[in-house]
């Protein structure tokens, strides 16, 4: 079995500017704690979002999407990150925005399925007879419990000993893990462990190792089948859209395993419809039979107002389907035409029946003061530091413009505090950042009175 080889394609989320967002900050009652996990205010809608995280894991969320909405800058993406981080990263998280569905060369309700299918886990177990003196992978707890802490998880590998008096229960020193990963060690591969005292001195391949020291195969004596002392689970997430891409290959089986195993050939085909349905019947069938199980993840759909009538009649109807993954949308447009629908005004943009099974959380306008707490967050995360009078400054520019834009003003005004030789920031450096560089409105502004300097089509 070569389910750890499968690279999955879980999107890399581009959470840079949400580094400080570490959950939703919330107690053991669900209330906000007024500045935690990064947060600062915002308080009714994380915990409205700690709600959802409750119905997700309650499994109470089906068929049912939640909708942000808000000013810009309001942290409508920082919640939908708050809410992936307390349900743990082994449920499976893919954001995108809106106009990503439109591509040349994919089509729309394509682009839509796949980053469904992206978002929808599959969590696969097995059970495996483990033997004496056998690597398994192991969680934390029950590696501290069976090998006296070390801690690091890796492959599943079946370890034949050289027949060392006296030692069968091998405590492994740390410096395996790394051998063993340098040597590529597969699931099911045998390796010779030359040990003493009970140490791990060298690991190698089979063939590798007795080449190198001239060794017979036949020298390293496997455990025997009758020293089998326990059973192991091995569990292992991927999601639907891995399983596509791996059988979306010129041949292979049809089973899950032989699906996975295909990932890492080259010269990839088209995944269709009718692939997905087979892959749907084979993983029902391992739900069914308990091998595996359904892990919905969260879709985010940022810009939701992008979208026109074809992707929300897709988005309606692929909610109802069994295989749906939980779906957030993100909007700061207020009432305005649903895309490609001649001329339908809606609030959001969003058709009212997809507006009506969503449930709507909005988030508020910031304070200044909160404005100034938050980017104090950002300048400590980005570690750049800068004096009060500066910050107070800065929240200003963010009462004025917005918040993503003092945010922004941050890395320059600091690039030019440096070329004066200081490392902190002053109001100068800001004062000369706002003279270098626009902010929306104020290019706007430009734009309107310069409105016969500029070309226009
Ligand atoms: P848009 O409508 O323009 O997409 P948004 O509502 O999605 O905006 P975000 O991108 O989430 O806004 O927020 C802008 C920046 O401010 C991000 O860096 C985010 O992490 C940060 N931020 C927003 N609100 C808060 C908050 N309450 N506490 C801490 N950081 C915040």
């Amino acid at each position: 079995m070569k389910i750890d080889e499968v690279a999955s394609t879980t999107k890399k989320a581009r959470v840079a500017t949400h580094t400080h967002i570490k959950g939703l900050g919330l107690n053991e009652k669900g209330a906000a704690v007024a500045q935690a996990a990064g947060w600062v205010g915002q308080e009714s809608a994380r915990e409205a979002s700690g709600v959802v995280v409750d119905m997700i894991k309650e499994k109470k969320m089906a068929g049912r999407a939640l909708l942000f909405t808000g000013a810009p800058g309001t942290g409508k993406t920082a919640l939908a990150l708050g809410i992936a981080q307390e349900l743990g990263t082994k449920v499976p998280f893919c954001p995108m925005v809106g106009s990503e569905v439109y591509s040349h060369e994919v089509k729309k309700t394509e682009v839509l399925m796949e980053n469904f299918r992206r978002a929808i886990g599959l969590r696969i177990k097995e059970n495996k007879e483990v033997y004496e003196g056998e690597i398994v992978e192991m969680t934390p707890e029950e590696t501290e419990s069976t090998s006296g802490g070390y801690g690091k998880v890796i492959t599943s590998v079946v370890v034949g000993l050289k027949t060392v008096k006296g030692t069968k229960q091998l405590k492994l020193d740390p410096s395996i893990y790394d051998a063993m990963q340098k040597e590529k060690v597969k699931l099911g591969d045998v390796i010779y462990l030359e040990a003493n005292s009970g140490s791990v001195k060298r690991v190698g391949r089979c063939d590798a190792y007795a080449s190198e020291f001239d060794l017979e195969a036949e020298e390293y004596v496997p455990l025997p089948k009758g020293d089998v002392h326990k059973r192991k689970e091995i569990v292992q997430d991927v999601t639907l859209h891995d399983l596509d891409a791996a059988n979306a290959r010129p041949q292979g089986g049809s089973d899950i395993i032989s699906m996975m195993s295909q990932i890492m050939k080259p010269k990839k085909t088209e995944i269709t419809e009718k692939l997905r349905r087979e892959i749907n019947n084979v993983v029902n069938r391992y739900i069914d039979s308990g091998i595996a199980e359904l892990v919905p993840g969260v879709l985010f759909i940022d810009e939701v107002h992008m979208l026109d009538q074809e992707c929300f009649t897709f988005l309606n109807k692929a909610l109802e389907s069994q295989l749906a993954p939980i779906v957030i949308f993100a909007t700061n447009r207020g009432v305005c035409p649903v895309k490609g629908s001649d001329g339908m005004v809606a609030p959001h943009g969003i058709p009212v029946d997809l507006l009506d099974r969503l449930l709507i959380v909005r988030t508020i306008p910031y304070t200044s003061e909160e404005n100034v707490r938050i980017l104090a967050v950002r300048a400590d995360v980005e570690e750049i530091e800068m004096d009060e009078a500066s910050l107070a400054r800065l929240g200003e520019v963010g009462d004025e413009t917005t918040l993503r834009h003092a945010a922004q003003l941050m890395t320059p005004a600091a690039v030019i505090a440096q070329q004066s030789g200081r490392e902190e920031i002053s109001i100068a450096d800001l004062e000369e950042c706002q003279r270098l560089f626009f902010d929306p409105k104020k290019s706007a502004k430009l734009l309107q009175e310069q409105a016969d300097k500029f070309i226009t089509y």
